[in-house]
């Protein structure tokens, strides 16, 4: 698929906007974020990864008429048998906060020793001639015991790489090591100039 000048970022939540807007200019050509669309709210129904980002990002581009990225991100924890997966965002109830979810994850893993988990982003772009291409970025790591840090968002105050926790580190460290910003290289990869 050729590299679109420009995507509209099919989310609403402003902390991943510009994390994946970050990403993008740091391309080599840029891509560009167009901003100021408006969409209706997009239901995740699909119960995969790759089926919800698709979900979003045609969405988008039939409201937009521009080209569409979406991710849908789940965090896989080794202890709950890779939950809560696709159901992360929705972990401690359908209007969960950040920290109800980080909350209820610290509850489930008290006293478990087996801490490893993983951040995986499912990428979709979807143009508006109907091309459609899907990627995956993801990031090895552990839940932490306490919350560390106070960068970033969702559960990065317990998802730890190495000894520090993604909150801990700051937005250009995290751009470059995060499953999202994986997916994003993966998909700038696989476009053509
Ligand atoms: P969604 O992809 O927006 O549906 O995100 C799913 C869930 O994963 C939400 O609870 C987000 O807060 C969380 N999440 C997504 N990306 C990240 C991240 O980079 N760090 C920490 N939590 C994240």
């Amino acid at each position: 698929m050729k590299r679109p000048h420009g995507v509209v970022v099919a989310s609403k939540n402003a902390d991943k906007i510009v994390e994946v807007g970050a990403v993008l200019a740091s391309l080599d050509p840029q891509v560009f974020v167009i901003d100021g669309h408006t969409w209706p709210d997009v239901e995740e129904t699909e119960d995969t990864l790759p089926g919800n980002a698709l979900l979003k990002a045609r969405a988008v581009v039939a409201a937009t008429g521009h080209a569409a990225i979406a991710d849908d991100t789940g965090l896989e924890v080794d202890a709950l048998d890779g939950a809560p997966g696709v159901s992360t965002a929705r972990y401690a109830g359908e209007d969960a906060s950040y920290d109800d979810n980080v909350d209820k994850m610290l509850r489930e893993l008290a006293g478990v020793v087996d801490r490893g988990a993983r951040f995986r982003t499912a990428l979709a772009l979807v143009t508006p001639e109907g091309d459609e291409l899907v990627v995956e970025g993801v990031l090895e790591g552990t839940i932490a015991t306490e919350r560390h840090g106070t960068g970033g968002f969702g559960y990065d105050p317990i998802f730890a790489v190495g000894d520090r926790t993604l909150a801990q580190l700051d937005a250009d460290e995290k751009n470059r090591i995060s499953h999202r910003a994986r997916a994003l290289r993966a998909l700038a990869e696989k476009l053509t100039t």
